[in-house]
């Protein structure tokens, strides 16, 4: 059973801000289906939950030139449903109608996914791979700046994640191992190729949460080709290790996420 704690459905972001800087140990919710387990295993047990997804401000799909914004309260659901990306981004969306199963994908919200940062989790590695900016209630911290380790990012006390502005490239591709039961990332490879460049990012594998892998980028950037990628390995070293998946076999599937990803461009590749 958790703990107690008052419950708050404040009418604004500003609002919600104000709550959470006079509560004494606050924490927002979003979808609930990382904080919740979390305190019914009283892992946590924050005085005061804030509630975030009805919010005007962190609401809709768009599209705003060469990107495409989507608010931090959009729930995975609607995020591999929305035409809008589906259209723009399809391995953007099919990657969201990857996560969890039918229940996690209609609350989680991709808000909640980015500020939890699970190293397991999907998003961050198409946020990192594509170079999207995360806007929240005070600025806006791009990819490369906003990752922080595992369950760790840039967010400070109290900000709040309103949407997430996404470049849109000239393809891309996801593909993942995943654990049979969660449908978390064993290892998954998002690999986003722009006019310039090349960026892959590894979710799932690195003990140090999601990374960019920059010899694949310098070989692919060189020959957009999967067999540009032969010869390179990552090292297990860096890899998480548990029992579902030890270091070495991670290694291996990343760097096979990372062909995959490349062989099927403009999709999603489940292993
Ligand atoms: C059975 C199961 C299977 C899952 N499988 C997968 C999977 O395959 N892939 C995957 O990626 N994820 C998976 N998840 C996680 C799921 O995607 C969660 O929805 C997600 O991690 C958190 O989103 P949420 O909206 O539920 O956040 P919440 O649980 O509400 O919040 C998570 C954390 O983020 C903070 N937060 C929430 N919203 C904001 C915001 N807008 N600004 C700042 N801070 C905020 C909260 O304070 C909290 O600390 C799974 C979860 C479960 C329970």
């Amino acid at each position: 059973m958790m703990y107690g704690f008052s419950f708050h459905r404040p009418k604004s972001l500003a609002e919600a801000a104000d709550v959470f800087a006079r509560a004494d140990d606050p924490t927002y919710v979003s979808g609930g289906h990382s904080l919740l387990p979390t305190m019914k295993s009283r892992l946590a047990a924050p005085s005061d939950l804030i509630a975030l997804t009805h919010l005007p401000e962190l609401q809709g799909i768009t599209r705003d030139g060469d990107r495409v914004i989507i608010g931090a309260a959009q729930t995975h659901a609607s995020v591999a449903s929305a035409a809008l990306v589906q259209d723009a981004l399809p391995a953007l969306a099919q990657l969201a109608g990857s996560i969890g199963d039918m229940q996690v994908r209609h609350r989680g919200t991709i808000g909640g996914s980015l500020a939890n940062n699970d190293p397991a989790a999907d998003y961050p590695s198409a946020v990192l791979a594509l170079g999207a900016t995360i806007v929240t209630s005070t600025r806006e911290i791009h990819a490369d700046d906003y990752f922080d380790g595992m369950f760790a990012t840039a967010l400070e006390l109290g900000e709040i994640i309103t949407a997430i502005a996404f470049p849109i490239p000239k393809s891309a591709g996801y593909a993942k191992m995943r654990n049979p039961a969660s449908r978390y990332a064993l290892a998954a490879s998002f690999v986003a190729k722009t006019e310039d460049a090349v960026r892959v990012a590894i979710t799932g594998a690195g003990s140090d949460g999601v990374f960019r892998w920059s010899a694949a980028e310098k070989a692919l950037g060189a020959s957009f080709d999967s067999a540009a990628l032969a010869g390179l390995a990552l090292s297990a070293d860096d890899m998480l290790g548990d029992m579902h998946a030890d270091a070495s076999y991670r290694a291996h599937l990343a760097a096979i996420c990372t062909q995959r990803a490349v062989d099927n461009q403009g999709r999603l590749t489940l292993l």
